[in-house]
């Protein structure tokens, strides 16, 4: 299923030209217009889905492996020390495009690459309590 209004499906599917990294039936893994550092790489799934909560599982069985070989080509290639693999869902976590993709952000120990969270703190209890909390729609 494709979407007229997105842009991401327009790219996916050969609609909008994108400079290409990798192609398949499934994906187009395409390069961030504002990368993080160089080398910030999107996987998209050809099919529109909103998020991560209605990606089949078929389909989110192959991301992982995929971003794994293309972290591993990066550190090969562009000499990365290492690479964080992000994904956003929902506007409160940063989701901008309402189309399912997956960063893929090489690092090169710069101290002024992007931090992901600021570490809090926890308590046993704490942890329980939520932990009960989610258990319970975990189903
Ligand atoms: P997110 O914040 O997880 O929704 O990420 C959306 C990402 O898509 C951002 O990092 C944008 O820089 C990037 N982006 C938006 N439009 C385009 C585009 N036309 N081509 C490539 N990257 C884009
Ligand atoms: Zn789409």
């Amino acid at each position: 299923m494709k979407d007229d209004n997105c842009i991401f499906c327009k790219i996916a599917n050969g609609e909008i030209p994108s400079t290409t990294l990798y192609e398949d039936d499934t994906f187009r893994v395409i390069f961030d217009l504002n990368p993080a550092t160089k080398g910030h790489c999107l996987i998209l799934p050809k099919e529109h889905y909103e998020n991560l909560t209605v990606l089949p599982d078929e389909t989110a069985a192959k991301v992982l492996p995929l971003a794994g070989k293309i972290g591993k080509a990066m550190e090969e290639a562009l000499g990365a020390k290492g690479f964080n693999v992000v994904q956003n869902n929902g506007e409160a976590a940063g989701q901008t495009v309402h189309h399912f993709h997956t960063h893929i952000i090489p690092r090169y120990g710069n101290p002024d690459e992007m931090v992901l969270w600021k570490p809090g703190t926890s308590t046993p209890e704490g942890l329980r309590e939520v932990c009960e909390e989610i258990k319970g729609k975990l189903g």
